[in-house]
């Protein structure tokens, strides 16, 4: 089979293919009679808490301490900040009743967590000494959804909300955290194998109550750009609100400067589609639910060494650290394999009769379809290499594959057709004005995702105004 024809519904019938990819791999059920939640499966479980442990070692790692807060938030408290307030209005979920009795301070649920954490920190800090504040949660929050729901992309109910909060004594410390924020989601992002570009936001788009935001972008196959995660600087505006005070060396006091970032499960649709192709996912090895699957290949009067060879590698394999499944299933070999294909496992180990004979395994690569043999006396270090391998090539493949759907166009008529045709990421010339970057979006029908943070800008004259260009900006059909 061609790589062509082997991405022809992946890209071609994105949708399908990835309600389809969700099933057949066993990741979610979509069939919950409340529209925009949806079932995680085990397979699909077992995927998510991979993923977060990624998320939480390099949290860790950088000081961060988990918390869990409750879902409700009063609405005296959630009504506080006035804009934020404005940017989540028409999305929260209100409790109104306790049993029969109607409540006096009605409940949100939370839609996101600041109006629940800070008045908590409020009266956490205290002096100098208590900064920076560095936590994280990882929660369930609502958001009445009225555009079409989609699972893990569009959600009423996003069950795998990564929020991250923080809390320093200068406005330089809290630039410095969003710029190691990023470091941090590049890492996660790179483990993932999931190619992005990152933008400052427009600042007609930055997050409600922000005084600028920083997303992360990867693209869908279907040439929409999925936002995946969100850093965002929140200087004092809450702090005011809220009244987090801290007391300097000398005794005055100030209000923190605070920054949040978050991701939620969006980051494993990502990881779903972006190494995706015609059978379904292929997960890297880094986050597979399971690295590898063992099939004994059974022969008239010889299925006992096969299934016996097959028991001693698992057990090997498992005892290394390795995500082993052994499917002794009473089942054609050739099922199997296509099961396993279609729940994207990186890579199958067949066990026949003439690999017992000879000593080794029969290896294929779910990502390249290669196919070859390797001696049972070196499987340990043979198959940790291979794995490493796959999760390299599979980034730089992804990788590859983003950079070709960006291009640099100057001219809004030639932008507008790749927006119609849903065909990837604009990079534009930009004069940085906000006039100029709303009417990109009318001219174009594209989004603006903002402007990008490196310094890939390209020269020339922003092609609405025809001023000279100060900037870039990348232009994209979102999800
Ligand atoms: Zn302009």
């Amino acid at each position: 089979m061609g790589a062509r024809m082997k991405h022809e519904r992946w890209k071609n019938n994105f949708s399908e293919w990835f309600d389809e990819a969700l099933w057949n791999a066993k990741i979610m059920e979509t069939r919950y009679p409340v529209k925009g939640l949806y079932v995680w499966l085990p397979y699909g479980l077992k995927l998510r808490n991979r993923v977060l442990a990624i998320m939480r070692e390099l949290l860790e790692e950088t000081g961060h301490e988990e918390v869990l807060f409750p879902l409700l938030i009063p609405e005296n408290l959630f009504k506080k900040e006035a804009e934020h307030i404005r940017g989540f209005e028409g999305q929260v979920y209100w409790v109104t009743h306790g049993g029969k009795d109607k409540l006096d301070v009605r409940l949100a649920l939370r839609p996101t967590s600041e109006t629940s954490i800070y008045p908590m920190f409020a009266l956490w800090i205290r002096s100098h000494a208590d900064l920076p504040l560095k936590i994280y949660q990882i929660v369930n929050i609502f958001r009445y959804e009225t555009k079409m729901t989609k699972p893990l992309i569009r959600l009423r109910e996003v069950t795998t909300f990564k929020e991250a909060h923080t809390a320093h004594a200068t406005s330089e410390d809290a630039k410095a955290q969003v710029r190691a924020a990023v470091e941090t989601y590049k890492k996660f992002f790179d483990e993932l194998g999931v190619p992005y570009v990152i933008t400052k936001r427009p600042s007609w788009d930055t997050f409600a109550g922000a005084e600028y935001s920083i997303a992360f972008d990867t693209l869908a196959p279907d040439g929409r750009a999925l936002q995946v995660g969100t850093i965002h600087n929140l200087g004092q505006n809450f702090a005011k609100v809220y009244g987090l005070e801290y007391e300097k060396e000398g005794g005055a006091h100030e209000y923190v400067y605070q920054t949040c970032y978050g991701i939620s499960e969006r980051v494993i649709a990502a990881a779903v589609m972006v190494h995706g192709d015609d059978l379904g996912p292929c997960f890297p090895p880094r986050v597979a639910p399971v690295q590898i699957v063992i099939v004994p290949i059974p022969f008239k009067g010889e299925e006992k060494s096969a299934e016996k060879v097959a028991k001693r590698i698992a057990g090997e394999l498992k005892a290394a650290g390795f995500r082993v499944h052994l499917d002794e299933r009473d089942l054609r070999p050739g099922r199997k394999f296509y099961e396993w294909e279609r729940h994207g496992v990186p890579l199958r180990l067949e066990i026949g009769p003439k690999d017992v004979k000879q000593e080794q395994v029969t290896v294929v690569r779910r990502d390249t379809g290669e196919r070859f043999t390797i001696s049972l006396k070196v499987v340990n270090r043979e198959v940790r290499k291979i794995l490493k391998q796959i999760n390299k090539e599979m980034r730089a493949r992804a990788w590859k594959s983003f950079l070709n759907s960006i291009r640099d166009l100057k001219d809004l008529g030639e932008i507008k057709k790749v927006m119609d045709a849903r065909a990837g990421i604009v990079r534009a010339p930009w004069c940085g004005k906000e006039a100029c970057g709303k009417a990109f979006e009318e001219k174009t029908r594209g989004s603006v995702l903002g402007e990008e943070l490196n310094d890939k800008r390209m020269k020339g004259v922003c092609p609405v105004c025809l001023k000279p260009a100060k900037t870039s900006v990348l232009i994209a059909k979102t999800y």
